[in-house]
């Protein structure tokens, strides 16, 4: 089937980098959230980004107003995701809460219509598993700031059928990102990868090896990284990096993916990063 209409469940920091980018392709998108707030957020900041493309020369005016025209949002999940082609669920990462979610989308969804995550660390296979379409369930794991981020990895479930791949990474294309396939396995491919060096990098600030400021620094200039892992691990949040630690230890087994000490004493700590103000820097 083709994609035509998208429903984003999740208006927060990712479902409106995800409807920004669905809307300018062309995709008629209804964006879903429990609170009223975050919807009103989305949209703004949806034309904020728009506004900065505009004055850019990347887009014409003409072009922000008809991709503001294929947005819309709503609070009843039912009801909007009832005509969609797909729907790709960006909530809170909480498996509870994309359960509920998904039990849902597969009693009111066309029968047809494919149902993806943008989880950044739950399995799809699991996922999949509350619905009886798991042949129609994918990962689309996007990255933050969406509009900017050209990767979206594809993450196949055990079950997912080779149209389901095709049709996504097709969308994922006309889209403007770059897919790369992914099988179902703990972190995918990015948090796999990018998690372990940075609990890595803790582990040298925790045994005195060097400064937050010289390990960022080493990494910066000398592996040309845009930022370093520790001035990274503030921007994503120590919390997030440390619950996909757990994942990554409690999924593979391996101790080699144990969290660092210092990464749980800080989050025990409240020392979460950016968003709150101290991580390993001050902000
Ligand atoms: P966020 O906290 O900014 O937004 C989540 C939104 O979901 C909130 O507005 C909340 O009100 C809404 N929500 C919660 N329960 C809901 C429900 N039952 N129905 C509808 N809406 C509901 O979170 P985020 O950073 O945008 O992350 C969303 C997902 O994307 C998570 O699974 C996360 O792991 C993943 N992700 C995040 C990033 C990132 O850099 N932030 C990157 C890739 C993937």
């Amino acid at each position: 089937m083709a994609i035509s209409t998208i429903t984003v469940i999740g208006a927060g920091t990712m479902g409106n980098g995800i409807a920004h980018v669905g809307a300018q392709s062309g995709f008629s998108v209804t964006i879903v959230d429990v609170n009223e707030a975050a919807l009103a957020r989305a949209v703004d900041t949806i034309t904020k980004n728009l506004d900065r493309q505009v004055k850019k020369e990347a887009i014409s005016e003409d072009d922000k107003n008809a991709t503001l025209a294929r947005i819309t949002t709503s609070t009843n999940l039912e009801q909007a995701a009832a005509t969609a082609d797909l729907v790709i669920e960006a909530a809170s990462e909480n498996f509870d809460v994309k359960k509920r979610i998904f039990t849902t989308l597969d009693s009111v969804c066309k029968e047809d219509a494919y149902l993806a995550t943008n989880t950044s660390s739950i399995s799809i296979t699991e996922l999949a598993a509350v619905t009886k379409r798991a042949d129609k369930f994918i990962g689309m794991h996007f990255f933050n700031p969406v509009p900017v981020m050209k990767l979206c990895e594809i993450i196949r479930g055990l079950a997912t059928s080779d149209v389901t791949y095709a049709t996504i990474k097709a969308m994922a294309i006309q889209m403007g990102k770059t897919p790369v396939e992914v099988q179902d396995y703990p972190g995918f491919i990015s948090n796999r990868i990018l998690m372990p060096m940075i609990n890595e990098a803790i582990y040298c600030v925790m045994e005195g090896i060097a400064t937050p400021e010289d390990i960022d620094t080493v990494m910066k200039l000398g592996m040309a990284h845009p930022m370093g892992p520790l001035t990274l691990a503030d921007f994503i949040g120590l919390d997030v990096c440390l619950s996909i630690m757990e994942v990554l230890h409690n999924g593979l087994g391996d101790s080699k993916y144990r969290p660092c000490p210092l990464l749980r004493k800080m989050v025990a700590a409240g020392y979460l990063g950016r968003k709150n103000g101290r991580g390993f820097y001050a902000y």
